[in-house]
């Protein structure tokens, strides 16, 4: 018999996947399943209980104890409760039991998940929903195994309260409004659409150890003070590096965990920033995509403590240093399988490529504060316009070849050719030569388009990107809804699509950027062409509400103005409280570390003085005198700021909650920390190694 690979062998086993519901459900019940996963149908509830038994057997066949509804509430992070298979019998014992009731829902209080207003917290009711597109799977831990259902999470009263939901109900959107227009165009065929994405996901990884030694670390996930070492990353050798021993036995371990269950962990390799790596999975239906890159993100964090090793999330763990985001590949897809925005090798005469492609890019130009928004969290402020990858203004990067067909579009009203990429030689007779792609790659664009996909690269490592996709969906489908009501009355429909894709390019290519987006040219140019460029998370929150999104997003039936509001709330919240701990954070190490170690070291040179001085009057005490003023001085320096962050972070308590306490979070607390940083990192190039109270950045990025 063939052996198998160790991938093969371990790949999906701990996940209820269609071959094993193949296997194991009753075949109409199987059918029927499969009919609503691959139709978007209604879900017969009539087969759950069946489902339910097929599950728990499985499970418990494979050790698993207990069960959970699995769901991501808007915390960004995932939440389960678990409950034991067991069930008394009469004579005392235990069955084990799981009915269709549970499979289907759950119902975990809702009072202690933000809910941005949607709720008071003596209303404790919320209900999780089986979602059976995406596939239950088992943890290991060290609770044993349990069987973790993927649900949806909604108020008793039926808004939203997760992440979940209106990603499902914007795929159902797009597909909708793709399959209008793939009418149009005689494919009858085509029943749905869905989108692919492909996260590819930065972290870092530093020892566990001297992550302990770092309170900024363990309670804010980014380091809050710290002096860049005599090394950073300009000499760009960890970039594609060989990977160190300790990472890679991290990573093999870490492969193994997700493929058991069923995700594609396919590249891996050194970023650009020391103690930095990426890890890539093979795309899947955004829905999927969505929870296994939740699955990803937590395996990383558990992996890397059995290593010995922590793994930071945080978008920026350390100024100076490259942060870490997460570029959301995007396309679309029909249910016979192409992909529409693949243009082919002419994509010149590729009209039903470009009338997509003229979608996509009238809908980011529509909604650039939106996408903005959907992209932003209290840690990707400090790379989106804080002069770091990728700017906070969007534009959107189409290649030579695609920007060369849309000139002659805008132009001609006609587009003839389509640029090749030519043969890449490289003057070696033993290389082979190939074909080069028609175009190059862009690394600082926020959307680029690679090859058959938008690249949606201002996602912050640490969020769900259900967010992200959600809005991605929704303005798409906007477009193109708007596409078909025209085009669905036209007579000529070929001249009528003719005219639509030159009047859409002409109208925003102004959002068509091929250039070097990490330029203070483009900002200013930006601007002359009037794009949005908004710096922070809490200027971007109110697009949430504004009459035309909400608008759009109720057309859609994505979220209602009720769930906008609440999200909007729960931004400002998280927003304000993540400043306030990061605040907190730099009080307490100031106070307890920082100053007290600056007073001992600062004594100890005192007192060194005093006794070079009373052993030989004549020498010379200028350095150690020198030193004492200038740490005095900065000491100084550093506890009045700290005297003056402790104050506003005290007023800030007293703003109103929302828009309000969100602004003053952001203009006055934050500059006080940054206040507070400065001196401490003055302090920490003069003061002696011995006496500095936690490891230094160089500690942390180099001795991994
Ligand atoms: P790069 O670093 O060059 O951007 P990677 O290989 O690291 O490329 O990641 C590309 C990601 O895009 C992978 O997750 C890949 O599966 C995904 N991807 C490839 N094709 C598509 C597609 N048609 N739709 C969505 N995602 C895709
Ligand atoms: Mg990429």
């Amino acid at each position: 018999m063939e052996k198998k690979s160790v991938i093969e062998q371990v790949f999906a086993v701990d996940v209820f996947n269609d071959a094993v519901m193949r296997e194991r459900l009753p075949k109409p019940v199987y059918k029927k399943l499969k009919h609503t996963i691959e139709n978007d149908e209604d879900l017969d509830l009539e087969i759950a209980g069946a489902v339910a038994h097929a599950m728990k057997e499985w499970a418990l066949e494979k050790g698993a104890t207990h069960y959970t509804h699995w769901f991501q509430p808007m915390t960004g992070v995932t939440a389960e409760k678990h409950d034991s298979f067991i069930a008394p019998t009469d004579n005392g014992g235990v069955i084990m039991e799981f009915s269709g009731k549970e499979l289907v829902k759950g119902e975990p209080d809702a009072s202690s998940f933000p809910s941005g207003g949607i709720r008071a917290t003596f209303e404790a009711r919320g209900y999780t929903a089986w979602d059976c597109t995406s596939p239950a799977f088992l943890k290991e831990d060290a609770a044993g195994v349990t069987l973790c259902i993927p649900t949806a999470f909604c108020s008793y009263t039926g808004e939203a309260l997760d992440k979940k939901t209106p990603l499902l109900r914007s795929m159902e959107a797009i597909s909708k409004q793709a399959v209008r227009i793939l009418k149009l165009f005689g494919h009858d065929e085509v029943a749905s659409v869905s989108c692919s994405v492909g996260p590819e996901q930065e972290y870092f990884i530093v020892d566990h150890e001297k992550y302990l030694k770092r309170e900024d670390l363990i309670f804010t996930g980014r380091t809050l003070f710290g002096a860049m070492p005599p090394k950073g990353q300009e000499m760009e050798d960890h970039y594609f590096g060989a990977i160190k021993e300790r990472i890679a036995s991290y990573m093999k371990d870490l492969n193994i965990e997700l493929w058991k269950l069923g995700i594609l962990a396919k590249t891996q390799h050194n970023e650009v920033a020391p103690a930095q790596h990426e890890l890539a999975p093979i795309y899947a239906t955004a829905n999927i995509a969505t929870d296994h890159n939740q699955l990803v993100m937590e395996t990383m964090k558990k992996v890397a403590k059995r290593h010995g090793l922590e793994c930071l999330l945080h978008e920026k763990p350390f100024a100076g240093v490259n942060g870490s985001g997460k570029h959301d590949n995007w396309s679309i897809v029909t249910n016979t399988g192409k992909n529409l925005l693949d243009p082919g090798v002419t994509p010149h005469d590729n009209i039903q490529f470009l009338l997509f492609l003229s979608a996509v890019i009238k809908a980011v130009d529509d909604n650039a504060a939106l996408l903005r928004l959907s992209a932003s969290n209290p840690g990707n402020d400090h790379r989106l316009g804080a002069n770091e990858a990728p700017p906070a203004i969007i534009s959107i990067f189409l290649g030579d070849q695609l920007e060369d067909v849309v000139s002659q579009l805008i132009e001609t009203g006609e587009a003839k050719t389509s640029k090749q990429g030519g043969n890449l030689s490289t003057g070696v007779h033993t290389l082979p030569e190939f074909k080069k792609d028609a175009t190059d790659r862009n690394r600082t664009s926020p959307f680029a388009f690679t090859g058959n996909k938008f690249e949606f690269r201002m996602v912050g490592s640490s969020m769900s990107i259900a967010g992200p996709n959600m809005v991605l969906n929704t303005i798409v489908s906007n477009v193109l809804s708007d596409f078909a009501d025209e085009l669905e009355k036209a007579e000529d429909f070929d001249l009528a699509v003719h005219d639509l894709i030159k009047k859409t390019l002409t109208e925003h290519q102004r959002v068509i950027f091929n250039g070097n987006g990490y330029s203070d040219e483009w900002v200013a140019e930006a601007e002359r062409r009037g794009l949005p460029n908004m710096r922070t998370m809490v200027d971007a929150i109110p697009e949430l509400t504004k009459e035309e999104n909400v608008k759009m997003f109720e057309k859609f039936n994505v979220l209602s103005r009720v769930e906008l509001e609440s999200r909007a709330e729960i931004n400002y919240e998280i927003y304000s409280k993540t400043i306030n701990i990061e605040a907190k954070t730099m009080i307490e190490m100031a106070s307890k570390k920082y100053i007290p170690a600056v007073i001992k070291y600062t004594t100890s040179l005192a007192d060194s003085i005093n006794a070079v001085k009373s052993a030989c009057p004549e020498a010379d005490m200028s350095v150690q005198a020198g030193l004492l003023k200038e740490c005095s001085s900065l000491l100084a320096q550093a506890k009045a700021a700290l005297e003056n962050l402790k104050k506003v972070t005290k007023e800030a308590a007293g703003k109103a909650e929302g828009q309000e306490m969100a602004v003053f979070f952001k203009d006055v607390v934050f500059t006080a920390m940054n206040e507070l940083r400065t001196p401490v990192d003055q302090l920490e190039m003069l003061v002696d190694k011995e006496f500095w109270p936690v490891p230094s950045y160089g500690d942390l990025l180099f001795e991994v």
